[in-house]
């Protein structure tokens, strides 16, 4: 195996710099070192740096160098899938794990390709940005399809499944101010723990502080339920909800109207807790996303007035609007990027919800501010 990596170095690299063009000195010959085969698998992240005519060269040496057919065929697929659709492609993968010899680095390849591919990053324009009626008896009609008060999430899986992305109206003078349901410590974050998912974050607080409503709305749900305990749930003008949980006591009842900074509960234990605390969660079309991608907790304000969604696989990735995304480069590293923009390693990773020691790919798209 190592015989044949080490040819196809060779191959490549002779491939991008002379063939088919003058002779060149041999010594100061520019060279592009594209390492196409690992092991026994093929990878795809350095040809992404090459232009198509590159990579097309590349494939026909293989093929006039008699080249193992795998690697050429593997080659003229990646040539395709700007060609090809989701459902090819997701069959095509289906069609690949039937081989004998898996090539796993591929499918990796092409699961990264298909939640990159450029169409599907549309990402909101102002004409996309939704208000939302504060004169509804009922806030946004537009998103949701039922009015549900017997449990905190009564919607379908597959609700949003045709969402692209959008932008909401967090507040505005007409909607009024964020507010931060408890001032105190956040003592859980968003995200992974103990291999599980935290659906929203943890603020401390003593049993009979005051916990009020992030946003106006309506409460859809105030009720006792399951490992939430007392639970109140309220659906805003802009289509988001609101979930505090293991409250003590309620200060509101379902339909009632709420303003920002509204009390809506008192904070306790309720529930599956071990501690007084508020979990507090957002929610779109019942996937939870972080709410400290759009809420700086130190300043207790929001990072910007208008929250941009885009949809994921499995729910919706949130940042305030005028967020820096940065597009990974062949060379870079997280402490690299880190370092260009100012900013720490650290705090990469969780704008990201990545590891920080996580493989980055050219092409992939980090937010950075
Ligand atoms: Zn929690």
């Amino acid at each position: 195996m190592q015989k044949i990596n080490i040819l196809f170095l060779v191959l490549v690299c002779w491939t991008l710099t002379g063939y088919g063009s003058e002779p060149k000195d041999p010594v100061k010959r520019d060279t592009i070192r594209a390492t196409v085969l690992y092991g026994e698998e093929v990878l795809f992240d350095a040809v992404d740096g090459l232009s198509d005519g590159q990579v097309s060269d590349l494939r026909d040496s293989i093929l006039k160098f008699h080249g193992p057919n795998r690697l050429w065929s593997y080659i003229n697929l990646y040539l395709s899938l700007k060609n090809k659709s989701e459902e090819e492609l997701v069959a095509y993968i289906d069609s690949l794990f039937e081989t004998e010899d898996v090539p796993y680095a591929l499918i990796n390849q092409i699961n990264i390709y298909l939640a990159n591919r450029p169409e599907q990053v549309t990402f909101a324009t102002p004409t996309d940005l939704f208000v939302g009626s504060k004169h509804s008896r009922i806030p946004a009609t537009d998103f949701y399809p039922s009015w549900d008060d017997s449990k905190p999430n009564p919607y379908p899986w597959g609700l949003g499944n045709q969402d692209t992305s959008m932008s909401l109206l967090l507040s505005s003078q007409e909607l009024g101010e964020f507010h931060l349901p408890v001032e105190n410590v956040l003592t859980s974050k968003f995200g992974w723990r103990d291999g599980r998912m935290h659906n929203g974050i943890d603020i401390d607080l003593e049993v009979w502080d005051p916990v009020v409503s992030a946003f106006p709305g309506v409460v859809r749900v105030a009720k006792y339920y399951g490992g939430f305990g007392r639970v109140v749930v309220v659906r805003h003008f802009n289509g988001l909800e609101t979930v505090y949980a293991h409250l003590h006591r309620f200060k509101v009842k379902t339909g009632d109207r709420v303003e920002g900074g509204q009390l809506v509960g008192l904070g306790g234990s309720s529930g599956n807790s071990t501690g007084s605390h508020l979990h507090f969660e957002v929610r779109f079309k019942g996937k939870a996303v972080n709410p400290l991608s759009f809420i700086s907790f130190e300043e207790k304000i929001l990072i910007n007035d208008t929250l941009v969604l885009k949809r994921t696989k499995n729910g919706y990735v949130s940042y305030p609007k005028g967020t820096v995304i940065y597009t990974v480069e062949r060379g870079d590293s997280l402490y690299k990027i880190a370092r260009e923009y100012g900013t720490t390693t650290y705090k990469l990773a969780e704008l990201n919800g990545i590891r920080r020691n996580s493989y980055l790919y050219v092409g992939q798209r980090l937010r950075v501010i």
